[in-house]
């Protein structure tokens, strides 16, 4: 079973969070209740996260960043900004970013197809079938596969439309730290990706932090319609 975590700690209680360890190129989900706050961080820096989020009892609506990007009017994410559901409902908030803040809401996941085109001969994980992997293991066998938030990942747009891609830039130990805004199960992928230049051709280990409850910021950005 890859469902490794339920509640956050209570405020006030004592330091001992819960850590979910996700091995390089697999995938762990943890569910977080409404309010719940968690830290995603790059274990050994220099790693893209996929990650997915799904409302608990309706599987049907999930974080979008498609979606995400009209509610925010911006292609990246920034601090104080809700990333929203296909139904255009925020449900994750991004409170902090210890990082070098720099995240993709662009590229779809990475699929056996696209390891393929990449030159793969035979199987490779990918993105998109740890995300299904974990989400059966919850019962989910059917689900949609979002466009992932790509935590650290390195894509930025030129001025003529190209894209350039360059390594994450994270160092050990960077992370952002994100709240449910809808109780959610929330699903990262340690981006199994080595053919090309993301994750520096090393894919490594990240980690899932639930944290303690604290007030929201005050420097939060309302979606826009
Ligand atoms: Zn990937």
């Amino acid at each position: 079973m890859d469902y490794a975590a339920v509640t956050p700690p209570a405020a006030g209680e004592p330091m001992g969070n819960e850590f979910v360890l996700v091995p390089a190129g697999e995938a762990r989900a943890v569910q977080v209740a409404s309010g719940g706050r968690f830290r995603v961080v790059d274990v050994e820096g220099g790693q893209v996260v996929d990650l997915f989020a799904f409302a608990v009892g309706d599987v049907g609506e999930y974080a979008s960043a498609e979606h995400t990007r009209v509610a925010v009017n911006r292609l990246f994410p920034r601090v104080g900004e809700a990333f929203v559901t296909n139904r255009r409902r925020p449900v994750l908030w991004l409170d902090e970013d210890g990082s070098p803040g720099v995240h993709d809401m662009l590229c779809a996941a990475c699929d056996p197809v696209r390891y393929r085109l990449l030159g793969v001969d035979g199987w490779h994980p990918s993105c998109q079938e740890n995300l299904q992997r974990v989400m059966a293991g919850l019962g989910h066998d059917r689900i949609e596969v979002p466009q992932p938030i790509n935590l650290f990942m390195a894509v930025r747009v030129e001025p003529d439309g190209s894209f350039a891609w360059s390594p994450a830039p994270t160092r050990a130990g960077d992370g952002v730290v994100l709240r449910a805004a809808l109780d959610c199960v929330v699903v990262a992928s340690a981006c199994p990706q080595d053919r090309n230049e993301i994750n520096h051709y090393r894919p490594t280990p990240i980690g899932i932090e639930l944290l303690p409850a604290a007030p929201a910021p005050s420097s939060r950005r309302p979606p826009s319609p």
